[in-house]
């Protein structure tokens, strides 16, 4: 055991992955979260015999996740019932769909389908991508909290892949002709909140590994991640405690040595890990004047991502669709400069659905479906009064998907729903700005400028979650906690396993 107390702020993925390892490497871990269940936004929603992922739904890089397992001694098989996806989704533009086949031979045939004569282009891509994705993923493995970590040698070496200056769209543009075919290469952009128009080209590397190395599902619904996190973590020791808010860092001498909770107890330890999302800790997690490069001032002037409307309905007839679809906006670039720049709702929206049921019985009774909307809006910087334009727009949603999908009939079958607005991602769950995705990936916003892991404002404090390097994805959030844990055990001279270089990754 080492004699050193750890308390995490949030118990989200990226906070109970970092419990889960940093328990094991023998520190004394208290997850203090603010809600009654675990999770955060890899929560379960359950609304009667209905189940749903509140957040996460697509599962990449789960060599990742892997790894984090084999870190603790265990493998993640034992812990979570993972399917490989294939088709990994159903692209549904205005005049055709597409199949993404997981395997490269059935995707370049279903290319040759609806784009004939760009099937081959897949073998460009896949091969060009890989080189690039070898040199970059060693950088998602280091923390980048000083000047001179620029010149690490591995940023050196990735330098000549991060197609500088140039966006996603531009970088995909040389793979594929067909405009629609260059849209199902860089829709994933929207997993980041960003559009593909603004979105920095290195991030070729989200379609490179869905089609190198698969999306997945997970049994019961991705929140069965975060669940496996915590049951690890508490089996190596670590106290979760739920409806536990915490009201503020205790910071002396600009150290943090506690929290106090709203319950008015307080906590001391030696360092403090904060997974809350990071513009709301900025903006509540600190006494007045703590925070200075990122006080709520300097905060407003960052660029976050979208925000997303939500409807989670359940239903009580199935659909023989895939268990991902994808309906592009008959404009999809106007649709997101509605969503980024001019920050207004339109008509012509591009909508996900996820009918999890196809794959999993757990979510939903025999004979009914789960179905898991959502649609990419603007961040509440627009100003947009969901409260008031929540019932057209959950209407405008369904009409899109009874006219564009196999869906067709779905209004007269819903038994049950939830819908949240970006107002309720605010409110409710405390995210800044309703911007679900975290603060965006602009140049500007990543490595050394996106806040530290061992955050430079606050001694004794570390950052893990979508809000700190390397970004807002469940790998690159199960990387900070990783990043942030390594970064804990060498402050106290406590051994922990080397992350593996990528080509001695084990991927399935
Ligand atoms: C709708 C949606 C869809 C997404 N889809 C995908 C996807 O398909 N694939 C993917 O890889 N990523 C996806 N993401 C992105 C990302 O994986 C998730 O948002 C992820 O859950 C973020 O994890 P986190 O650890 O950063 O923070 P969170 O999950 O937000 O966890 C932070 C925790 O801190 C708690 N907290 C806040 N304040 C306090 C306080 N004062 N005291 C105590 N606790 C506090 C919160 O209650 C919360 O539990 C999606 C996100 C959203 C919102």
């Amino acid at each position: 055991m080492v004699e050193k107390r750890i308390a995490i702020i949030g118990a989200g993925p990226g906070g109970l992955a970092a419990a889960m390892l940093l328990a094991r490497r023998g520190f004394q871990v208290h997850v203090f979260e603010k809600a009654p269940v675990i999770g955060g936004r890899n929560a379960e929603v359950v609304l009667g015999d209905y189940r749903f992922d509140l957040g996460p739904t697509f599962l990449m890089m789960k060599f990742l996740l892997d790894e984090l397992f084999e870190e603790t001694g265990r493998s993640s098989n034992s812990y979570l019932d993972f399917r490989l996806l294939d088709p990994m989704y159903q692209l549904n533009f205005c005049d055709k769909t597409m199949l993404a086949r997981s395997r490269p031979d059935d995707m370049k045939a279903e290319i040759e389908k609806a784009f004939p004569g760009e099937g081959r282009n897949l073998d460009k891509f896949l091969s060009a991508e890989s080189k690039r994705f070898e040199k970059l993923y060693p950088c998602l493995q280091k923390p980048y909290g000083t000047l001179a970590s620029l010149l690490s040698s591995t940023l050196l070496a990735a330098v000549p892949h991060i197609s500088a200056g140039r966006s996603l769209h531009d970088v995909l543009s040389k793979y594929f002709n067909a405009e629609e075919l260059r849209l199902a290469f860089t829709f994933q952009s929207k997993y980041l909140g960003m559009s593909p128009w603004d979105c920095p080209g290195l991030f070729t590397m989200i379609p490179y590994t869905e089609h190198a190395h698969g999306v997945y599902h997970v049994q019961g619904g991705l929140c069965r991640i975060s669940e496996a996190f915590a049951k690890v973590a508490r089996e190596e020791g670590a106290l979760i405690h739920t409806s536990a808010p915490v009201k503020r860092v205790i910071v002396k001498g600009r150290k943090a040595c506690g929290v106090e909770l709203e319950s008015g107890e307080k906590f001391d330890c030696d360092d403090v890990v904060i997974n809350a999302d990071f513009g709301y800790a900025m903006s509540h997690l600190f006494d007045e004047g703590v925070i200075r490069r990122y006080n709520p001032q300097a905060m407003k002037k960052k660029r976050f991502s979208c925000s997303t409307f939500m409807m989670y309905l359940g239903v009580d007839r199935t659909f023989d669709t895939q268990h991902h679809s994808i309906v592009f906006a008959e404009d999809y670039k106007k649709n997101l400069e509605d969503i980024s720049l001019r920050k207004v709702t339109s008509n012509d929206i591009s909508v996900y659905i996820r009918n999890s049921a196809v794959t999993d019985p757990t979510s939903a009774p025999a004979g009914h479906s789960a179905l898991y909307i959502l649609v990419p809006v603007p961040n509440n910087s627009s100003g947009i009064r969901w409260s008031e334009e929540k019932h057209a727009y959950r209407a405008r949603v369904l009409q899109i998907l009874q006219q564009r999908t196999e869906f067709r009939d779905l209004e007269k079958h819903i038994r049950t729903e939830l819908i949240i607005t970006p107002e309720d991602w605010e409110s409710g769950k405390s995210v800044f700005m309703g911007a679900t995705f975290n603060m965006g990936h602009g140049w500007n916003q990543m490595l050394y400028m996106r806040p530290h892991n061992e955050f430079e404002e606050v001694g004794n404090t570390y950052l893990v979650g979508g809000g700190t390097h390397p970004g807002s994805g469940l790998p690159t959030i199960f990387e900070s906690a990783r990043i942030s844990s390594n970064l804990i055990c060498q402050k106290y001279d406590v051994d922990y396993p080397r992350p593996k270089p990528f080509k001695e990754m084990k991927i399935a």
